[in-house]
């Protein structure tokens, strides 16, 4: 059995000590968030735990999957609310979040206490630094500023202004573009005074000799399924958003993936919007990533001429665009300065509420129906990428790789994992 290098930090003490994680743990649950699970349960329902899985940052396709496992507490806004009281949620972070977790020596980070002020955590080198967040002169965002002050770090998870506000539907961002956090991560955090995560990510996820030949198989595979059309677009329409695309008109679209994923689905949009808070509405550039396919949706449905300035706004204020969209008045009188005010208003925590009500569905895996699936096997499979360390969405697209997966973690027998799966999907 493999350690996992574990790292149990003290918020409220500013420690942080190395802790093996016994054999038992790692045998009963394998990996990735059903470790995170177990983890939760020795140390306290008020734990927050990151984790990466045995196949983060391998050459095991889309293996890009970081996990921010929590239990909603009263600061989770009220879909997470809605839950069991003894339900765990577990977050993909994805896009370079995993790998560079894991390259930066850590498998597991279990977060205790309240900071007594803001506080950020480098990882590095299976070492954790505490950071204070740095001045942010007016106009430059967290991430910029971290950039010039803080030691050097590839990937951060920061939460947002939302979050410092208690905001009920705030959402993490991975490097300043967004997540699919629908459950308020970025609440908890905030909660404990943790403004983000800063992963430097120098060191390296050993691999076995055969996996380049594997992955490149499997890569190969899933180039001819693509072939039958199944990219951003395909992928948005099959999740009932065709006429979101519309709203991508005058944008130019660039296809975008994650960490070793050969099946992009996610789109880079650069495009020019008045911003009514600027003088005579000058026109600005803006680019936006549009990795929350159901944010997309939601949010095109609602104001399809707007739709990505919107985005771009919810991701900046650290806001779900899901709950953005449902909170939008149905007829949009007020145009986009009506719109933008009311975001503002929803990150200061004094907007409209809204019942949790529709938002329950899918809340185990961060909230997203498209990651869940539909019917027991999709959210199955969508509970075994949590726990292997992958993308579940490729999963989810991709079912036929499931039987090539087993080459890339011999040692891990199919029934623990089965076991594993369960587990997480009986905590939902
Ligand atoms: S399937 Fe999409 S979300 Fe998943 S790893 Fe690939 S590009 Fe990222």
């Amino acid at each position: 059995v493999k350690d996992l290098r574990t790292v149990i930090v003290h918020l409220d003490r500013r420690t942080a000590e190395a802790m093996p994680v016994d054999g038992g743990i790692r045998e009963a649950s394998v990996g990735g968030a059903a470790v995170n699970l177990a983890l939760i349960e020795r140390h306290g329902r008020e734990a927050i735990v990151f984790g990466a899985g045995p196949l983060t940052g391998t050459l095991a396709p889309a293996s890009a999957l970081l996990i921010g496992s929590f239990r909603p507490g009263a600061a989770s806004g009220p879909a997470a609310q809605a839950a069991p009281s003894q339900s765990i949620r577990h977050v993909p972070l994805l896009v370079t979040a995993g790998p560079d977790f894991r390259c930066s020596g850590i498998d597991h980070l279990v977060i205790l206490g309240t900071a007594e002020r803001p506080t950020l955590l480098h990882l590095d080198g299976g070492r954790v630094l505490f950071v204070d967040p740095p001045p942010q002169p007016d106009g430059m965002s967290l991430r910029t500023s971290l950039r010039r002050t803080a030691p050097p770090f590839r990937s951060a998870i920061l939460t947002g202004k939302s979050a410092d506000a208690g905001a009920a539907f705030a959402s993490v961002s991975i490097d300043a573009k967004g997540s699919l956090d629908k459950v308020n991560l970025a609440g908890a955090m905030a909660a404990k005074n943790l403004r983000g995560l800063l992963l430097g990510g120098t060191g390296g996820v050993a691999f076995a000799a055969d996996d380049l030949r594997r992955s490149l198989e499997i890569a190969g595979k899933v180039k001819t399924l693509r072939k039958k059309g199944l990219g951003f677009d395909p992928f948005v329409r099959a999740a009932g958003g065709g006429d979101s695309l519309k709203s991508l008109k005058g944008a130019r679209i660039q296809e975008a993936a994650c960490f070793h994923c050969p099946a992009p689905c996610m789109a880079h949009a650069r495009f020019a919007w008045s911003d009514p808070r600027r003088p005579q509405g000058e026109k600005r550039e803006e680019s936006v990533l549009l990795m929350d396919h159901s944010g997309w949706i939601a949010l095109a449905q609602r104001r399809p001429g707007t739709a990505l300035p919107l985005l771009a706004e919810s991701i900046r204020l650290g806001l779900d665009p899901v709950a953005v969209a449902s909170l939008l008045p149905a007829v949009g009188e007020g145009g986009l300065s009506f719109d933008i005010d009311l975001l503002a208003a929803l990150a200061q925590g004094t907007g409209p509420s809204q019942s949790g009500s529709s938002m329950v569905a899918a809340l185990i895996f961060g909230g997203s129906p498209i990651l869940a699936g539909t019917g027991d096997e999709s959210r199955r499979r969508a509970a075994l990428a949590l726990v292997l360390g992958l993308c579940p969405i490729f999963l989810q697209r991709f079912p036929e790789t499931a039987g090539d997966l087993a080459a890339f973690h011999p040692d891990i027998p199919t029934a623990s994992l089965d076991r594993a799966a369960e587990g997480i999907l009986a905590r939902g």
